[in-house]
């Protein structure tokens, strides 16, 4: 098991924390999903559990 630097998304309702390399990159911020990376402009969550982002 190595350890992996994790990064909270970027977006500001989202309690995330993701590994950068599965991050999605926006505007030179990571974020946990799609979801977040277009600021759920679609109205949908990351999807992750205990996670109430949805814009
Ligand atoms: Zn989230
Ligand atoms: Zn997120």
């Amino acid at each position: 098991m190595s350890e992996v630097d994790r990064v909270k998304c970027a977006c500001s309702d989202c309690v995330c924390v993701i590994p950068p390399e599965t991050a999605v990159e926006r505007n030179g911020q990571l974020f946990c999903g799609d979801s977040c990376a277009k600021g759920h402009t679609e109205g949908s969550g990351c999807g992750h559990v205990g996670c109430k982002c949805s814009g």
